[in-house]
């Protein structure tokens, strides 16, 4: 009687979180200090403003169901936001809360795509995208991203346009990118657009480190003036605002839309937390603190770049976006015929240094590399590389 549902047989969670399993044990037993270059969030915690803007809403007794869709004043500072930022012309309206960017996705897949459906992936990618497109019986097609040492990611167009089939649905988008760290160039992000409008295909675009831009500048597919007619647009509070555990996301698009999106979530969590969101409208006045973070992890990123690049074993390129750095380790797991994960594991056990494998992002390219999150101090980024350079020369 328990059998499960078909397709959640084929389902892999946050395998992210293995490693710390793995993590805890070796401190336990070897007494070494772990270094964790795995977390997915910013080191810092919610910015003052929110935390207390969240408390008066608890005091004002603010704890009630919302509207399915969020509260008005949040939507409408989201699309103020958008709006000022990229110069578009969001409404209110087009704009539906939802408990983390996550859920933002779960509710567009759950729209959109249907038992044999295909949706084109990049490889690597976000590793829930195909777990949700399999739960719901679609197929996940998986377009390679290009990479070179001085140039780093970018989309492999040609493979993209022999991937689109008559059973083609959807492509998702991620800029900035988890887990590569590169901002994509406008004129990939205008070839990408231009391919789902030639093919009518619906562009799910994850911007949700948007605010995490190094170098040049992030082109949002909402800066296309006919993004009514292909965007679901993804954003949320996770990480520009420190706010991974308050469960705030948010999709844009059409009306329409956006008001059946609002009766799935009506049927499946009613709304996001109340007192969160009130907290959320907060988060928009804090940019100078977001500045001050980003700023941060600018010279964090310089660090860890500069520092990983000295390993000569290691080609790296250096992310301008997001703040994951994902150095290709090709190289030595061909020398000593080893596969990525066995590598990251053995780095843990040996070193106490977590990475994440870029296997788990979900395919094929992901198998040369490793991700590493730098919102971590800079003493940890250098003690950390450091001890990936011993680990290195003990395999040598
Ligand atoms: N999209 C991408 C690309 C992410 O990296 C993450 C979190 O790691 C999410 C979405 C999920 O964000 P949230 O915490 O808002 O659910």
């Amino acid at each position: 009687i328990f059998d499960f549902n078909a397709n959640i047989s084929q389902l892999s969670g946050e395998s992210t979180l293995l490693y710390k399993e793995i993590a805890k044990k070796v401190e336990k037993t070897k007494k070494l200090k772990i270094i964790d270059f795995g977390i997915g969030q910013p080191d810092v915690v919610t910015f003052k403003r929110i935390r207390e803007a969240a408390k008066s809403a608890l005091d004002e007794g603010f704890t009630s169901y919302t509207s399915a869709l969020g509260i008005d004043e949040l939507r409408i500072k989201i699309a103020e936001y958008l709006n000022n930022r990229y110069s578009t012309d969001v409404k209110k309206e087009e704009v539906i809360v939802t408990p983390g960017a996550k859920t933002a996705l779960f509710l567009s897949f759950i729209l959109y795509v249907n038992p044999g459906d295909e949706v084109i992936l990049f490889d690597p990618s976000f590793y829930s995208y195909s777990e949700v497109v399999k739960l719901l019986g679609g197929k996940p097609i998986y377009v390679n991203l290009k990479w070179d040492k001085s140039e780093g990611f970018s989309i492999d167009v040609r493979d993209l346009e022999n991937k689109i089939t008559k059973k083609t649905k959807m492509i998702v988008f991620n800029n900035p990118h988890n887990p590569t760290g590169t901002l994509f160039s406008s004129s990939d992000v205008e070839k990408i657009i231009n391919i789902a409008k030639d093919n009518k295909l619906l562009l799910l675009s994850d911007e949700i480190y948007d605010n995490f831009i190094y170098e040049g500048r992030m082109k949002s597919v909402l800066e296309d003036s006919d993004w009514r007619d292909f965007v679901l647009y993804i954003n949320g509070f996770s990480k520009t605002f420190s706010m991974t555990g308050w469960r705030l996301g948010y999709v844009v698009a059409r009306e329409d839309i956006i008001n059946k999106m609002g009766i799935l979530a009506a049927n499946i969590y009613t709304c996001p937390t109340s007192f969160a969101q009130k907290a959320a409208v907060k988060a928009f006045e804090t940019f100078d603190e977001v500045n001050e973070m980003v700023k941060l992890f600018r010279k964090r990123r310089d660090l860890i770049y500069e520092e990983l690049n000295k390993i000569k074993e290691i080609k790296v390129s250096k992310p301008n976006g997001a703040f994951y750095i994902f150095p290709n380790i090709g190289d030595i797991l061909q020398m000593k015929n080893i596969d990525v994960k066995t590598f990251a594991i053995k780095l843990i056990e040996e070193k106490g240094v977590v990475t994440i494998p870029g296997e788990v992002f979900p395919l094929n390219i992901g198998r040369q590399f490793l991700r590493l999150s730098f919102a971590v101090d800079e003493n940890i980024i250098k003690e950390g590389v450091n001890r990936i350079r011993e680990f290195i020369e003990g395999m040598m």
